[in-house]
């Protein structure tokens, strides 16, 4: 086991000791099912924690539909008590911030420094739906009677199975707690099985703060084992997902007999635009961090550089120098910059792209080869890696690497770079460089991708939409519109004055 403190523990054991948590309580797998979790930064075992089977996830739901339908149930508690448990849930985020920051870093092998911005980022969308919770969205509707009241209220919509990937462990799930919460609803949470930890934990500060048995249930393993008897379920009233395109378009199939909703958030392939007139220092430095930063494993990853051709040269040689002086190691060390990738098998899919880049004719500039330092021969890592004269028919251009790879394209016109950065099937970020604000404006607009930063990057705020265009997703998460997805639109029409109808002949 790991114990990385100096003289102490990382975290406190007993979290891992029975990891399902199911109608209040805490649980192994109905069939004895374990699995040893890696750390990516030198292969040791960080914990060994129960995995479910279909089983257990069944059983998770069920506990779901119970809590939901029970005659005291959980969606009838006050809009103020469940906005209370949500502040209550930061505050406790806020007081363990540094053990759940160190699970984090050991079970993703992100840098300690991203994981404690996560957790602030994951207070912040508590807080938030808290604060959008305790107002009301119910409408009056005008039907110019008086004997009329018609009214729209929002209902929670039912039992929500909440699939998270592995790259944002906490962040992703908690897009989809809060305001499941906040909403009424109750839920089966299913983080990925490569980073389970920092969730397990995030269930233990759940019930701390007073959600009830059977309204948040955890169940951990693989999807492809457990994954049908969550999804393909009659219980089940809404999915929302977060992962790659294979596994959303599955399970957007199986729920479809269920007309369960399911809210996909996907994959990206997100194009950075660096006009000539942009601001160069700034421009190379957000293009480095908006690729590199956690390894290129961020879903939002500005891994296409799309650059005027009059700089482009100067652009290229000064974003290679800048990825070479990287510094990657454990994340657990201070002096890391960035992290290992998450596992050996993701590994080898990066290496896979790149070989595939080479025999697809870029240009490899830097990178394209394991480190060969023994610091890092037991962990997953990968330098970064910038390909030159990369084409749009590339296979290196349009498919998700999910690693630090960097693609170049040049444009000479305003029309080509919309072009280009519009060329893909996905559309879920993407960012324009430019000293022109009018410019800046236009591209943005003519972008389709669900975000799209001018003259920042990676940015993103709890109050605002996220989410994909094309099969980057159809979902949103954030912002009211995040709160939405889990609310149920009904109107009342009450008619204070009842009298016959006068249709018929009495
Ligand atoms: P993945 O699709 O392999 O797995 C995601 C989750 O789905 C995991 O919990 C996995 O166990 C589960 N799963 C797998 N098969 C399943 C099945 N048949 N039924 C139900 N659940 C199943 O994705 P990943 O490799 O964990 O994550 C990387 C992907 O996530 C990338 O494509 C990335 O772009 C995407 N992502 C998107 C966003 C966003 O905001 N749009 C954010 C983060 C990551």
């Amino acid at each position: 086991m790991s114990s990385r403190e100096p003289g102490g523990r990382a975290f406190d054991p007993d979290l891992f000791a029975h990891v399902l948590y199911i109608d209040g309580q805490w649980r192994g797998a109905a069939d004895g099912g374990t699995r040893d979790i890696i750390n990516p930064a030198d292969g040791s075992v960080v914990a060994v924690i129960d995995e479910a089977g279909p089983e257990d996830a069944r059983a998770a739901v069920a506990a779901a539909r119970r809590a939901f339908d029970a005659a005291a149930p959980w969606r009838s508690t006050t809009a103020a008590d469940r906005v209370a448990i949500c502040d209550r849930i930061a505050d406790l985020l806020e007081r363990d911030r540094d053990e759940i920051a160190r699970i984090e870093t050991l079970d993703t092998g992100k840098t300690l420094r991203e994981s404690h911005i996560d957790i602030d980022d994951v207070v912040s969308v508590f807080r938030y739906y808290a604060r959008l919770g305790a107002v009301s969205a119910d409408r009056v509707i005008d039907v110019n009677d008086p004997s009329i009241i018609s009214r729209v209220v929002h209902e929670p919509v039912g039992v929500c199975v909440l699939i998270a990937p592995w790259n944002y462990p906490l962040l992703q799930i908690v897009w989809k707690i809060a305001p499941a919460l906040v909403a009424g609803c109750t839920m089966v949470l299913k983080p990925s099985e490569v980073t389970p930890l920092s969730t397990i934990k995030l269930m233990h500060l759940m019930v701390e703060a007073g959600v009830p048995p059977g309204v948040a249930n955890l169940v951990q393993g693989a999807g492809s084992v457990i994954g049908d008897a969550l999804t393909d379920n009659h219980d089940v009233d809404l999915i929302s997902f977060t992962g790659g395109y294979v596994t959303g378009t599955h399970i957007a199939a199986v729920a479809a007999p269920h007309v369960s909703k399911v809210a996909l958030e996907l994959g990206g392939k997100n194009p950075h635009i660096v006009f000539a007139d942009a601001n160069f220092e700034a421009a190379v430095d957000a293009v480095v961090t908006g690729v590199f930063l956690h390894s290129g494993q961020v879903c939002s990853s500005g891994t296409r550089l799309i650059v005027e051709e009059s700089i482009a040269d100067r652009f290229v040689d000064a974003a290679s120098e800048r990825a070479q002086r990287i510094r990657f190691g454990d994340g657990m060390d201070p002096t890391s910059e960035t992290g290992p990738l998450v596992s050996e098998q993701h590994r080898d899919k990066v290496e896979a792209y790149v070989a595939l880049g080479i025999s697809e004719g870029a240009t490899l500039v830097t990178g394209g080869q394991r480190p060969t330092d023994p610091k890092y021969a037991a962990g997953s890592f990968y330098p970064p890696t910038i390909f030159d004269n990369c084409t749009r028919d590339m296979r290196i251009v349009q498919e998700e690497t999910f690693g630090p790879i960097l693609t170049v394209e040049r444009f000479t016109t305003e029309a080509q770079a919309i072009e280009l950065g519009n060329d893909t099937d996905y559309g879920l970020a993407a960012a324009v460089r430019t000293g022109d604000p009018g410019r800046g404006e236009r591209v943005a607009r003519a972008l389709r991708h669900g975000t799209v930063w001018v003259n920042d990057f990676g940015v993103y705020t709890a109050a605002a939409e996220w989410g994909g265009f094309g099969r980057s997703g159809n979902g949103r998460e954030l912002g009211p519109s995040g709160l939405a997805e889990y609310q149920e639109a009904k109107h009342i029409w009450t008619n204070t004055e009842p009298a016959e109808m006068g249709w018929f002949t009495t």
